[in-house]
């Protein structure tokens, strides 16, 4: 279903453009793309979309703010720093608001990612202390040896449209703590926040140039990939694109971290509380309209569990309050285009095709107007050679996949090809234990359904979830935005010196 517009071409909405050596620069490629409001299904605003040669200008700005950031005290960084937490801290409302607007979701959730952002931010202001490097006094006589970590210079980051404010921030905030100078390409489908954030680091005193967005799709992509003057790339969004990336941009010669897609397992254990694991359930799997990479999307119930987990978790579904976040009771806003929404919904046709039982059809939920909604779903009795547990859906549609003991339950997390997070739900610390030390994913939890690290760790996944070996933010995005130096240094004692300095002569 093609989404009705507000009934103005493109280039008479108001406009979202590229922000570049500290102000904003409207495009000049001629090309623009829409952005939809989900909630009503209408084109709201504009972007602009780069062409290569407005990439090149935003890499040559970047790259000419390099060497006086890399020089900046660590001080100056991290006060700058310091002072946009402050900043965003004062507007979290006002950047709620447009999360929801052009993504969909509602306030608290829109909030929740700002909170989870912030904390990287937080943990960038302490860098001073992580960029210390190491010494050795004495390695032989007269000489000692030390480390010392050094930026990379002009790196991009390619986000994509769920988190548009949290996953910047994953990724610039430790980037120009370390001395790089930044440039961003969001995902064209909710593009405004890069620019909310770009003017709160000018205001905060970031210097002109440090921090750079271009508006973009594929083409701006593959000029960062390809750009002999961008060192490294961060990404994060789907599994195909991931792996675009990665091969592009190693084969140019730049260090890449590339985050894909996910299919997050939540094995529940027949000793598992019943009620916790079901609201565990359904606002791991409905959150956000499911549109996140550590949404649940399987549940497999071990032994005879499902026979209440799956009612119990049915019936708390016409509970989920769907509809606009401008609603202050929706818990659950829309999808983010109407191509998204119908493709999640197909998987319900193709499920039952299958021989799935599809429980709650939130098909059958109707709203008003043409917003992008589909109530939650959920699907029982899959099995893995199944489309709905095969692919990623990215929506709200939760499959129950029944397995007979734990071993089996294992099996199936290790054989899925992706790897982002898995979940155990139990009363029994030594089953968790041994899922722990088994379990294929890069992140775990041990009866949490989302377990997101912290700022202070990093956040990753193993398989097709991740390409490349540095996870992102914590200590890895540390290590990914620098490159350390040895050095090796020989003073001889002064009493040896041609001088006499002072020092009693030894010869
Ligand atoms: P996406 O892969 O379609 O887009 C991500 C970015 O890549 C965007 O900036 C987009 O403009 C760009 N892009 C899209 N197609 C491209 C192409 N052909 N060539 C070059 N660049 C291209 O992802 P999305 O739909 O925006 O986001 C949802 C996906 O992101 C899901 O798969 C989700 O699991 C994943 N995701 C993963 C993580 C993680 O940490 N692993 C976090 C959030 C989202």
């Amino acid at each position: 279903m093609s989404a009705p517009t507000t009934g103005r071409a493109l280039e008479d909405l108001p406009r979202i453009t590229h922000h570049v050596g500290g102000e904003a620069l409207p495009g000049t490629s001629g090309r623009l793309g829409p952005v939809y409001d989900p909630a009503t299904g209408t084109v709201a605003k504009s972007v602009d979309l780069a062409d290569v040669g407005e990439v090149d200008a935003a890499v040559a700005t970047a790259l000419a703010a390099f060497p006086a950031w890399r020089s900046a005290g660590l001080g100056l960084r991290t006060s700058i720093l310091f002072k946009f937490r402050q900043l965003i801290d004062g507007r979290r409302e006002d950047l709620a608001a447009l999360l929801t607007a052009e993504h969909g979701k509602v306030p608290s959730d829109a909030l929740g990612e700002i909170a989870r952002g912030v904390e990287n931010v937080d943990f960038a202001c302490g860098f001073a202390h992580a960029l210390k490097g190491e010494f050795s006094e004495q390695a032989a006589t007269g000489v000692d040896v030390y480390s010392i970590r050094q930026p990379l210079g002009v790196v991009a980051g390619i986000t994509p449209f769920n988190f548009p404010a949290m996953v910047p921030m994953w990724m610039f905030a430790t980037a120009i703590a370390c001395g790089n100078t930044f440039v961003l390409k969001p995902s064209e489908k909710d593009p405004s926040a890069s620019l909310f954030i770009a003017d709160l680091l000018t205001e905060a005193g970031l210097p002109a140039g440090v921090f750079n967005v271009v508006q973009g799709d594929k083409m701006a992509v593959d000029r960062l990939l390809d750009h002999p003057d961008v060192a490294a790339v961060s990404f994060v969004g789907s599994t195909p694109i991931a792996r675009h990336v990665y091969e592009r941009g190693t084969q140019a010669g730049k260090r890449v971290q590339a985050l894909g897609g996910a299919k997050n397992h939540m094995v529940v254990l027949p000793d598992a509380d019943v009620d916790a694991a079901a609201d565990a359930a359904v606002s791991a799997a409905y959150g956000s309209a499911g549109e996140r990479c550590m949404a649940v999307s399987v549940v497999v119930a071990v032994g005879d569990v499902a026979d209440t987990l799956v009612p119990a978790i049915a019936g708390r579904l016409d509970k989920v309050v769907v509809g606009p976040g401008t609603d202050p009771d929706a818990e659950m806003g829309p999808l983010i285009t109407g191509a998204h929404r119908d493709r999640v919904a197909g998987y319900l046709d193709t499920a039952s095709t299958e021989g799935a039982t599809v429980v709650v059809d939130g098909r059958e939920q109707a709203f008003d107007g043409d917003g992008f909604f589909l109530a939650p779903s959920l699907v029982d009795n899959v099995t893995a050679d199944m489309a709905v547990y095969r692919d990623e859906i990215f929506g709200p549609v939760l499959s129950i996949v029944r397995a007979a003991t734990y071993a089996d339950a294992v099996k199936l997390v290790n054989e899925n090809p992706y790897g982002n997070g898995a979940a155990i739900f139990t009363r029994d610390g030594g089953a968790a234990r041994r899922f722990q030390f088994e379990a294929e994913a890069g992140m775990v939890g041990v009866n949490v359904p989302i377990p997101v690290p912290v700022a202070y760790y990093s956040f990753g996944g193993w398989k097709g979830s991740l390409f490349g070996d540095l996870h992102m933010y914590g200590p890895d995005g540390l290590r990914f935005y620098t490159k350390t130096k040895v050095v090796t240094s020989r003073w001889p004692d002064p009493a040896t010196s041609a001088v006499d300095l002072g020092f009693p002569r030894t010869h």
